[in-house]
């Protein structure tokens, strides 16, 4: 019997307690669920470009690369050149861009950046034209032809 009472009254405060108790569980859970949320945000992030500083093509959106793979080549990262047939561009120096694939042969004809051959780099998802990648004996890089890269998110 004593047992039962004490038991009673232990019921009796865990009721009186339910509201406060109830609150702060909610908030712990809505805590850990925004945590949760937030990681698997971040993760389909990383998977479609779209964190923070993601690039893509700005004709698809496909994601090509990630400014933190931005890189200096002869003292710049960004650069303008002229090719043979008189077209301008603008283009930026990336250590890797997962999102491009090489096409044709690699030259080192009229090469913007002496000792580097070039290969045409194209967008992997709709085959556009995004720039070139370099190479020389010991390093390589991708310039991409800026404009044509923008910010994972905005869609095509
Ligand atoms: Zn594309």
């Amino acid at each position: 019997m004593h047992e039962a009472r004490t038991s009673d009254e232990s019921s009796g405060r865990v009721w009186a307690e339910v509201p406060r108790a109830r609150g702060r569980s909610r908030l712990a859970r809505d805590g850990a669920t925004a945590t949760r949320r937030r990681v698997r945000r971040s993760a389909r992030a990383v998977e479609d470009g779209t964190e923070e500083g993601g690039l893509c093509c700005t004709a698809c959106g496909r994601h090509i690369t990630h400014a933190a793979q931005a890189c200096s080549v002869a003292g710049a990262h960004d650069h303008r050149f002229t090719n043979p047939h008189g077209i301008g561009y603008r283009v930026s120096c990336f250590a890797t861009a997962p999102g491009v694939r090489t096409v044709g042969p690699e030259t080192d004809e009229h090469t913007w950046f002496p000792g580097y051959r070039w290969t045409v780099a194209v967008c992997a998802g709709c085959g556009g034209h995004l720039g070139w990648r370099f190479r020389s004996s010991e390093a390589g890089f991708y310039g991409l032809i800026t404009p044509r890269l923008g910010p994972c998110g905005d869609g095509p």
